[in-house]
């Protein structure tokens, strides 16, 4: 009799347990919610935004930054060329050869570094000393293949996948940094005179032609290949976008109009905030214990760095107020970041019957050794509530961006195709997010414009896009076209 009336209290205790998770749950997946109503809110304050950021220096939270690329690669390009991509969690440099004519790349050679956690967080000289070294050996294995006019200094193209206050196409300051990075003697200094002092300090004579943010540079390699290219969105450790603005719709643009007539605004849109943002207490907590609280919010709901983040955040209240794995909270799972954003996606798409991918990467990261079907199927249910309010509000995003252009219309007669590029791991590996994107643009978007709209993965566009900028500005064009 004794041992039933334990049995009870164990089974009431723990049904307990399961109807606090569950109302947890259901707070999570309120607070997170993305009605239609509420992405056409979203996207109209990014399009007011949009202008707002244009009118003025200052005038937003976005920042509308002037890319000074006013021309987009046409296919003539000719040359050796390289290229350097520093933004994530890794650094990649890369050379190709371009034959003007063909209007291809005939030859591309890439090589990726990862950056050591310190010097994400340390000097600006280290991290840049440890960035050419690595260019100089990369150049070093240039071979005879590559074919460098004799007399010619080697050209870069840099992407610099942070917000840069651009001077020029070849220089621009650093308004601060974001993701991982938090480097303080960098900010307000010209990245490009930072990059050519430490390329001196190793011996590599290599000319920087030109300084691209991510976005930018994934703009162009997606035009070079598709003349219906508007707008590229990077969607990896951090997210933004890019998109070919007309010059006389910038009023804070003082310089000479573009021959073009075209300037590519690098939006920022990472730092977008709006009280129409589903945001919890989970995102307020992440916020306030990251490198940058109060920045970077739009970035903070929907990139690679953070949704993972979320979801260890939601993992730690179950634990604590629903004793959601046990008596005890689990001592990993206190650790920041410790849930990355590829294990979440891989627990989103476990389709087993026991979610045995969901067990094992508890196990393996986490160090839970033992989760019950239940718990796993919750756990499945978070990673889908976050990543979809990520998905969702991406879309809302682009939306955004073709209301601007005046492209979530079709007008009588006319057949205009927009296609925006996107790149990043997120959208490329996480298809769960990658759908969602790609359906609710669709549901925003009416129909008759939704077959005028197109999404498309553009595999490391930013690398070659860079080089392509660099090579449409090189310093001996003049001197051949003559
Ligand atoms: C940066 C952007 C960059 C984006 C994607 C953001 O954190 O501010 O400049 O384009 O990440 O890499
Ligand atoms: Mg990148």
């Amino acid at each position: 009799c004794a041992a039933a009336v334990l049995m009870m209290r164990h089974r009431m205790k723990s049904s307990g347990r399961w109807a606090k998770a569950e109302a947890i749950l259901r707070e999570l997946e309120e607070n997170c919610g993305t009605p239609t109503a509420k992405l056409r809110q979203v996207a109209d304050a990014m399009t007011v935004e949009m202008h707002a950021g244009l009118a003025s220096e200052g005038g937003s939270k976005l920042k509308m930054l002037i890319s000074y690329v006013d021309s987009l690669p046409t296919g003539d390009e000719k040359g050796v060329f390289y290229s350097l991509d520093l933004g994530g969690t890794n650094f990649r440099v890369l050379r190709v050869q371009l034959s003007g004519k063909e209007k291809c790349v005939v030859k591309k050679e890439s090589k990726e570094f990862s950056i050591p956690a310190h010097l994400m967080v340390g000097s600006s000289h280290e991290l840049f000393d440890f960035i050419a070294a690595a260019l100089a050996n990369f150049v070093a294995t240039e071979g005879e293949d590559f074919v460098l006019p004799p007399g010619r200094q080697r050209e870069l193209g840099f992407t610099f996948s942070f917000p840069v206050r651009q001077l020029s196409l070849a220089s621009g300051t650093l308004i601060k940094w974001t993701k991982g990075f938090l480097i303080e003697d960098t900010i307000g200094q010209d990245i490009v005179a930072e990059l050519t002092k430490a390329m001196e300090r190793v011996g590599l004579d290599m000319h920087v032609t030109a300084l691209v943010n991510d976005t930018v540079g994934t703009l162009a390699g997606g035009r070079y290949n598709n003349p219906d290219v508007i707008a590229a969105v990077i969607l990896g450790t951090g997210t933004n976008a890019a998109y070919v603005e007309r010059a006389n719709a910038i009023p804070k643009w003082h310089g000479p109009l573009p021959k073009s007539g075209d300037m590519v605004i690098n939006m920022e849109w990472g730092n977008f905030r709006s009280s129409h943002l589903p945001l919890t207490e989970y995102d307020k907590s992440l916020d306030a214990e990251s490198l940058n609280p109060g920045e970077q919010i739009f970035e903070k709901i929907i990139s690679g760095m953070y949704l993972a983040e979320v979801v260890r955040l939601v993992l730690c209240r179950l634990a604590e107020e629903a004793s959601f794995f046990g008596d005890d909270i689990p001592t990993k799972l206190r650790i920041p970041f410790i849930l990355r954003t590829p294990d979440m996606a891989a627990m989103h798409h476990d389709n087993s019957a026991d979610l045995k991918v969901v067990g094992s990467k508890l196990k393996d990261t986490l160090e839970i050794p033992n989760s019950s079907l239940k718990m796993r199927k919750m756990i499945v249910e978070i990673c889908d509530i976050v990543a979809t309010r990520g998905a969702r509000l991406s879309a809302a995003g682009i939306l955004g961006i073709l209301k601007k252009l005046g492209r979530d219309t079709v007008k009588e007669g006319e057949k205009q195709m927009s296609v925006i590029v996107l790149d990043g791991a997120l959208f490329e590996h996480y298809s769960e997010f990658r759908n969602c994107l790609k359906n609710t643009l669709k549901e925003l978007l009416r129909e008759e414009v939704s077959e005028s709209v197109n999404i498309e993965l553009s595999k490391d566009g930013s690398g070659i896009g860079a080089a392509l900028i660099a090579a449409s500005h090189s310093q001996y064009l003049e001197t051949e076209e003559s």
